[in-house]
């Protein structure tokens, strides 16, 4: 099949959080399947110095530069280059976002002739979904975080050039705002989002950000997917990042990643003290609030365990994970900051992974911390609950622990947990053993696509 995929981050390109490896990894996965797939994307600042192979797409009448790459047989990824809109620092949160992205959504339109399948992510991309309503191409919408929506003031909906009939309640008009999200939701054929729970957690008011009314609409068409996992982005074995290679087959490196990590992060070089770790974006969402009062907690009581965490956000939280830190220096280790390499050493050098998340549409973190041998310490919540086995379903299957309050203190008798595990050797190399075993690669996820595009599929042009 010909496929175009549009979103406003790939790896390794360009990355905020988890859209970038989804999309980066799902594109992968279908060309080496066998489909025909462009991937469509901003060029940000840095891009061409970072990957001097670009090339000019020599098409004309495109309302701007684009440059293409081929990083491997069966994809082209497309950058479009505007650098009044793209060259600048960090991706979004500037105050023309809403001109930014109805820019990249209409180029990824010019760039979508004879292919079968346009593929959008996030309400960056959303307009390209009604900008398509006319056309013979099967659309198809995946939200990977239904919190970031694109609303702005409806004076912007002028720049999408749409009819004016568009902004109206059944289609971009929300409470008086123009939606972007909801654009992509409303006129997609198929509308996706990254886990199965999640899809039926959108349907709730606690869930669906406002949206909720929107996605019952669409319930008919309204599916989740679990994301794979890249494997060869993320393995022990083959890994630059890491001081010693390990595997379900051979785990003894893992401890020689434990103690890499603490010595990288100043912590004692202990064996018997568990090691959590984390790595987040500072947000409401990840629960960093929650799991700073259950470390707290846990410290306070005499806990014997350590605690590795990396992330940057709201400045609040960065300045409370630092305190910590800087109260418990033999126990608790905080980078604040954006580091690939140190997050591949936290999933590899921690016994146990936490995720308190108040919601997580996917969750890529705690997929790559079950290839790692970091148990999973999550919450139910969202792919969570999807990708996670708890504890209390007997070893024989568990990979990890779940809870479901969404407070310190059920995460803290969650951690009780990880530690009364820790305790038990045997048992926790059975948990971890499944875990490394369990497989979230691609394949799946692709093949699940495969059927939802072949019914919606139109003859390509
Ligand atoms: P989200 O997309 O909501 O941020 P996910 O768990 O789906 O959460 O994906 C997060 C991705 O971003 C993971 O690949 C994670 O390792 C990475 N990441 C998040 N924060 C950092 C950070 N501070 N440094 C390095 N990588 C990070």
């Amino acid at each position: 099949m010909k496929i175009l995929h549009a979103s406003s981050e790939v790896f390794p390109y360009s990355k905020t959080g988890g859209l970038a490896d989804a999309t980066a990894a799902l594109a992968r996965a279908q060309a080496a399947a066998g489909h025909s797939v462009t991937l469509v994307t901003p060029l940000y600042r840095g891009i061409r110095d970072t990957f001097p192979g670009l090339e000019p797409l020599g098409q004309a009448e495109l309302p701007a530069k684009v440059w293409r790459l081929d990083p491997e047989p069966n994809l082209t990824v497309l950058f479009i280059d505007e650098p009044e809109w793209f060259d600048r620092d960090g991706l979004y949160g500037h105050v023309d976002d809403a001109e930014r992205f109805i820019f990249f959504s209409k180029c990824v339109v010019r760039l979508a002739k004879h292919v079968e399948i346009v593929h959008a992510h996030d309400w960056q991309s959303g307009l390209v979904m009604p900008l398509l309503a006319n056309e013979p191409v099967g659309k198809i919408f995946t939200i990977h975080n239904a919190a970031y929506q694109g609303r702005f003031p409806a004076d912007k909906f002028a720049l999408t050039g749409l009819p004016d009939a568009y902004f109206d309640s059944r289609q971009l008009e929300f409470h008086g705002d123009m939606n972007l999200l909801k654009g992509g939701v409303v006129s997609a054929d198929l509308v996706t989002t990254v886990s199965p729970r999640y899809a039926r957690e959108l349907l709730t008011g606690e869930y669906g950000c406002g949206l909720e009314g929107v996605f019952q609409s669409r319930d008919d068409a309204l599916s989740g997917v679990l994301n794979g996992v890249d494997y060869t982005e993320w393995n022990t074995m083959d890994n630059p990042h890491l001081a010693a290679a390990y595997s379900a087959d051979s785990p003894g490196g893992k401890a020689a990643n434990k103690r890499a990590l603490q010595h990288e992060l100043g912590l004692p070089l202990l064996d018997n003290a568990p090691l959590f770790g984390n790595i987040s974006r500072f947000t409401d969402q990840k629960g960093i609030d929650i799991l700073l009062g259950a470390l707290k907690e846990q410290l306070d009581g005499g806990a014997v365990f350590q605690f590795a965490g990396l992330g940057s956000g709201d400045p609040s939280l960065e300045q409370a994970m630092s305190r910590l830190a800087k109260r418990h220096p033999e126990q608790v280790a905080v980078k604040i900051g954006y580091d690939t390499g140190l997050a591949h050493r936290i999933e590899a050098g921690s016994d146990f992974y936490v995720m308190p998340s108040r919601f997580e549409p996917c969750g890529l973190n705690q997929l790559y911390s079950l290839r790692y041998g970091s148990v999973p310490v999550v919450r139910t919540t969202g792919g969570l609950d999807d990708s996670v086995i708890d504890l209390g379903q007997g070893e024989d299957t568990a990979t990890g622990i779940k809870f479901g309050d969404c407070s310190a203190a059920a995460l803290g008798q969650a951690l009780g947990q990880a530690l009364d595990l820790f305790a038990e050797p045997k048992r926790l190399a059975r948990v971890r053993d499944n875990g490394m075993r369990a497989d979230f690669s691609w394949r799946q996820t692709t093949a699940q696509y495969d059927r939802l595009y072949a019914k919606i599929k139109k003859p390509a042009a």
